[in-house]
């Protein structure tokens, strides 16, 4: 198990508050779960400190660590909201709820409601670093799922391909993704994992072998060319999305050239255009395969040149250039722009689809107001409301129509998020309403005959009057008797013309 000094020794520069603050949390974390061991008889601790390294390898901030160590104590132990905020204030109260609520998101296999999911999904989470610590939570037990129950793996694995890689990609985590897919991809398509492992196998085990001899070959070039501070690598591709690609093609592996692949890191983007004529150079291109994601990046902020190539040995192969911020950025996507807050921000938070498609994603928890006593640690987040450049280019790039036909773009239009919000009933379904919805909307949506006979409400386990508006991610309970039914007063609360329409079918009916 990891030690807390293995864990706050991963921040860039900590202050003497910051390695108390991981430290006290990783106690009352270890005290809170003393009694608690996961499906592999491991102590809880091993999940709850694997979850608090990688936040801190990624860059995350000493808040955002302590929320990781701290993030099942609300479920899981006896441990209330009430004592989080007496040990460690509202803000990390906010991010371990903001956590524990994104637990109430299930998958139920129902594929119109996917979209909805992964939208509610980010709007419950309204802080970025709560999506964050929920992607790593879920990373860490795929990384697990042989000790789960067999009858839960499939559940589990499935709600990460429909939800929670999707929600990666889109926030450009690359890393995550890519590790949450291969987990996943043998659990769910347990038939279709086997055959890609088998059209695979033979290719793979020569691959590594021609790829370091190519890349050998390619760093010597690069140097003989003057350019001395790059590094190369290489890598075979991701099972999951070689799947992905050969359902597109007909399952035949021959025809897929980004199979293998080979990334050259250099220092500015200057260079990557002077690595890309010297690649050319030596191998020859194929013809349409270079693509300038520097120039436009893509939809996620994605940015690197790709270009294939026939190498000297024959080999199809496609190369990537990037400079290490890229590099950095593709793999952390939105968290290494909190990380990297010294970079040029915009000033100026555009009205680009970003804020609509993730309305309080720059909304930092900074901005409320914080206890004296915590200004010692050091600040998770760039303490202002900014918009990092690369989505502002987004913006600029969708309203300049320079993009693809990317399915994702579609998606962005729509706005739809802004104007919607989602609700759970008790056991967790998702019901979307429009902003400004209240009870009896919900009701309605639920069932008609759950709506002619509302005799009470309970929003979040509290009661309220029929009237109240209803939030993003509230938990919504209607108690029902024979006896209530709708009244005109109804008329002017429901804000749904389906409630309405309703309501005055009823009342006609029984006054007749
Ligand atoms: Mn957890």
């Amino acid at each position: 198990m990891k030690t807390a000094k293995e864990i706050y020794s991963q921040l860039a520069s900590p202050t003497e508050a910051d390695r108390e603050l991981v430290v006290k949390a990783y106690n009352f974390a270890t005290k809170a779960h003393s009694e608690h061991t996961r499906y592999s008889g491991e102590p809880y601790m091993e999940h709850l400190t694997s979850v608090a390294l990688d936040l801190a390898k990624m860059g995350m901030g000493p808040r955002t660590i302590a929320a990781g160590l701290l993030h099942d104590t609300i479920e899981d132990t006896p441990v209330t909201a009430e004592d989080i905020k007496n040990e460690f204030g509202d803000e990390i109260l906010f991010l371990v709820e903001g956590v524990t609520k994104l637990s109430s998101v299930r998958y139920y296999g129902s594929d119109r409601h996917n979209e909805s999911l992964r939208k509610l999904f980010v709007a419950t989470s309204q802080d970025i670093r709560v999506l964050i610590i929920k992607l790593t939570d879920r990373l860490h037990n795929m990384q697990t799922l042989d000790h789960v129950p067999a009858e839960k793996q499939k559940r589990i694995a499935t709600e990460t391909l429909e939800i929670y890689v999707p929600v990666a990609y889109r926030l450009g985590m690359g890393r995550i993704r890519k590790e949450l897919e291969d987990l996943a991809f043998p659990y769910v398509y347990p038939k279709e994992y086997k055959r890609v492992c088998d059209l695979l196998e033979a290719k793979a085990k020569k691959a590594n072998i021609l790829l370091e001899k190519e890349r050998k070959y390619l760093q010597k070039k690069l140097v003989d060319s003057k350019l001395t501070n790059f590094n190369t690598a290489y890598r075979v591709k991701g099972l999951y999305s070689l799947y992905q690609k050969l359902k597109r093609r007909d399952w035949d592996i021959d025809n897929i050239y980004d199979l293998m692949a080979m990334r050259v890191v250099v220092s500015s983007v200057e260079e990557c255009y002077r690595a890309l004529g010297i690649i050319h150079d030596i191998w020859r291109p194929l013809p349409r395969r270079v693509k300038d994601y520097i120039a436009f990046p893509k939809p996620n902020g994605y940015k690197s040149i790709h270009t294939t190539v026939t190498t000297t040995h024959g080999n199809i192969l496609e190369i990537q250039i990037r400079t290490e911020q890229m590099h950095h950025e593709a793999e952390y996507g939105v968290a290494s722009h909190i990380i990297y807050k010294q970079q040029s921000l915009d000033e100026e938070p555009s009205s680009s689809w970003f804020n609509r498609l993730l309305p309080n994603l720059f909304r930092p928890f900074a901005k409320r107001s914080s206890g004296s006593e915590d200004l010692k640690v050091t600040k998770d987040i760039p303490p202002s409301e900014k918009i990092p450049r690369w989505i502002r280019q987004i913006g600029e790039m969708y309203t300049t129509e320079h993009s693809t036909g990317d399915e994702f773009i579609s998606d962005m239009q729509e706005d739809f998020f802004a104007n919607r919000i989602f609700v759970f009933t008790p056991i967790g379904d998702v019901v979307d309403l429009p902003l400004g919805a209240t009870p009896i909307d919900f009701a309605y949506a639920i069932h008609s005959e759950v709506g002619d006979h509302i005799a009470g409400v309970k929003v979040n386990k509290k009661l309220v009057q029929l009237d109240t508006t209803l939030q993003n991610g509230d938990i919504v309970e209607i108690d029902t008797k024979k006896t209530a039914k709708p009244t005109h007063k109804w008329l002017d609360i429901a804000k749904t013309s389906v409630a309405r329409r309703k309501i005055k079918s009823y009342l006609n009916t029984s006054t007749k």
